[in-house]
């Protein structure tokens, strides 16, 4: 088996070599059975389903929730020169249909599917006719309500199994919690447990945490001690990334900013002129990263809270990608939990609120009750909450939820380029040529320049084709959406304003079902996430690296030595073992009186008095015990962990 994969990898993919756990999970997947891979962000999980599906008969179903990577996979894949598709919702009717159909007759070896089109009849009658050998779930954390991105129509995909019996499941995630783990498992109805896990661990990053109000010199004085390579900052508020990048740029560091919010070209340019080197610094909202995959940053800094520890680990990984060592810092000012509860609290709108933003949805749009599915509409987040007088978070957050629920899918200005298929018969389409002359060149011009065009959409940009042809952008527009509606080809104009897209029909309101468990169920696991990032940046006392690696499951890991807390406890010259030992004996002694430092220094079994003093010593100095006027111990926590 494993030569087969090997020759696949280096063939397709030009790699001569698996990294760790890819090749067990491939063979794993080969062999039939259901397996969870648990690899960090750039472990290389694509290839995990990739190879095996080369190397089997027939083609991968792969099941993920963000359309922008579904579209940059499929890309990837066509210039590697395999078949691939995408299905998602709000895409051209014209254009599902093309996928379904070379799927079913066998054109595809990847099929890439937003998760809500799975249950859809129309797939559910196609996929019997598919020739499936893998169903691949990236990001497949987004199924368990526990996770940090629970999205309810992940829910639903088990229920496509009994259609493709035969098939093994394929679960990829970076980060899952040990119950999360177990529930991937089980809601993708696994026929036997098998995981397949790298550590957590990354050797290279330093995670530390500063305390400190003042985060703009924090942050000055972090890149100006950075000598190369590059570095990312992430804020919580689209405002403030411009802010913080011109106040860098204004300082000689050269950064640029990211969010959600701008125009899709600008985002990408952004992008791009970071990866290449032009701004060393990319200031950006927690929407920067995915799929980004830069080898040389060697700082990530947070300016707020994340909220939840899944995401703050995936952000801050994104540092050391070439193994080189790197730094972390999440700087933290005495107003940041507060605020960290409140955004917390203003994202689970009341469920009364949800429902009559739906409703007021269904107006605006004017959509009529059980109709509107699949159907797009042109949605200013602005004008909508003006019109109803609704607050614009809480509506946005509202809609955040239902898109979450799978009623509706919303996207931002649309980053789909303009696209052209020509489904006319070349006959048909000459015939047309030499009757309307106008359009000869026009159509030649398609031809050549477009070899998919006439089996696929193909992305086409008005503008160079306005510039190549000596015509007017307008111009372009026109003939196309004559051509169009002469049905010579299909062309689906691109979209400057933010997209909102009915993923099922509009429901009465009474039958709008949101359950008050789930939902309340929900808001207390998000509550523990954040109360997790919340004892992260206050336990002082704890390597942060042996921190997060316990969330994450993995318990009894050494200290870095590198991060604020083992800087601190660094000072002290006893080893780690009798610092230990010392630390949790005075604990246990001060958890029922204040002892006297004499007492304490002779106490220790083993353990020099000299040793024991110096350790006491450090931990009054960084307030960890206290040391009254008459010379006894008390500890300032009762919390004792066990590091
Ligand atoms: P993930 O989904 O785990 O975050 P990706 O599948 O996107 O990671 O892969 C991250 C990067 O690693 C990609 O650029 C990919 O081409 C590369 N990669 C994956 N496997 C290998 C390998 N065996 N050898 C070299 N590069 C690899
Ligand atoms: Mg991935």
């Amino acid at each position: 088996m494993s030569k087969v994969s090997r020759t696949a990898l280096l063939k397709y993919w030009g790699f001569s070599s698996f990294r760790p756990m890819q090749e067990e999970i491939v063979d794993h997947v080969i062999a039939g059975e259901d397996t969870l891979a648990l690899l960090p962000t750039g472990g290389g999980k694509s290839i995990c389903f990739q190879v095996p599906a080369m190397v089997m008969d027939g083609m991968c179903l792969v099941i993920t929730p963000l359309i922008a990577l579904m579209k940059d996979q499929v890309q990837h894949l066509k210039k590697n020169g395999i078949a691939a598709a995408a299905i998602y919702s709000g895409m051209h009717y014209q254009e599902m249909e093309l996928a379904y159909n070379q799927a079913a007759f066998n054109k595809l070896k990847f099929l890439y599917l937003s998760p809500e089109r799975l249950v859809t009849d129309r797939f559910i009658d196609m996929v019997k006719r598919m020739k499936v050998n893998l169903l691949a779930v990236d990001e497949s954390h987004c199924i368990s309500q526990w996770g940090y991105d629970f999205r309810p129509p992940y829910l639903r995909i088990a229920e496509i199994r009994p259609y493709i019996p035969d098939v093994p499941v394929l679960a990829l995630t970076a980060t899952a919690t040990p119950e999360v783990v177990k529930d991937i498992q089980e809601k993708l109805h696994f026929r036997m447990p098998q995981v397949f896990q790298t550590s957590y661990e990354r050797k290279n990053i330093t995670y530390s945490v500063i305390h400190n109000a003042d985060k703009y010199g924090v942050l000055f004085r972090l890149f100006r001690k950075l000598e190369q390579g590059s570095g990312i900052v992430y804020v919580r508020n689209r405002k403030r990334t411009r802010e913080i990048a011109d106040w860098l740029t204004g300082r000689g560091i050269s950064a640029t900013y990211y969010h959600a919010g701008l125009d899709a070209r600008l985002r990408d340019q952004r992008q791009q002129s970071w990866m290449s080197g032009k701004f060393r610094v990319m200031v950006a909202t927690n929407a920067f990263g995915m799929g980004i995959d830069k080898p040389d940053v060697r700082l990530v800094v947070h300016m707020d809270l994340p909220d939840s520890l899944e995401a703050y680990f995936q952000e801050a990984g994104r540092a050391g990608r070439d193994g080189k060592q790197a730094q972390t810092f999440l700087i933290v000012s005495e107003m940041d939990v507060k605020n960290l509860k409140e955004s917390f609290e203003a994202s689970f709108p009341p469920l009364k609120q949800i429902r009559s933003v739906y409703e007021a949805l269904g107006n605006f749009l004017q959509i009529p009750v059980g109709t509107g599915k699949d159907q797009r509409f042109d949605f200013e987040l602005v004008k909508f909450s003006k019109t109803y007088n609704f607050d614009v978070l809480e509506t946005y957050n509202s809609l955040r939820l239902l898109e979450k629920e799978g009623f509706l899918a919303m996207s931002e200005a649309e980053n789909a380029a303009t696209k052209v298929f020509i489904k006319a018969k070349r006959e048909d389409l000459y015939r047309f040529q030499v009757e309307q002359p106008a359009y000869d060149g026009f159509i030649k011009y398609l031809l050549r320049n477009f070899p998919g065009i006439l089996s696929d959409f193909v992305p086409v940009d008005e503008m160079q084709l306005a510039s190549k042809l000596q015509i007017l952008p307008q111009q372009v527009s026109t003939m196309l959406q004559k051509l169009h509606d002469l049905q010579f080809l299909f062309y689906s104009p691109r979209k400057e304003i933010p997209q909102l897209v009915m993923v099922s029909e509009r429901l009465a309101s009474k039958d709008l079902r949101l359950s008050n468990e789930v939902y309340a169920d929900r808001k207390k696991s998000a509550a523990k996430r954040i109360q997790a990032v919340i004892d992260f940046v206050r336990n002082d006392e704890v390597c942060r690296s042996v921190q997060l690696l316990a969330y994450f499951g993995e318990t009894h890991r050494k200290r870095c030595g590198k991060c604020d807390v083992c800087i601190k406890r660094n000072s002290v010259s006893v080893s780690d073992v009798v610092f230990q030992k010392v630390r949790n004996k005075l604990f246990q002694l001060m958890a029922n009186r204040p002892v006297p430092v004499f007492e304490a220094a002779g106490s220790v079994e083993g353990v020099s008095e000299e040793k024991v003093l110096e350790v006491i010593r450090w931990l009054t100095d960084n307030g960890l015990i206290i040391k009254d006027k008459n010379g006894y111990l008390k500890s300032k926590t009762q919390l004792d962990i066990d590091d």
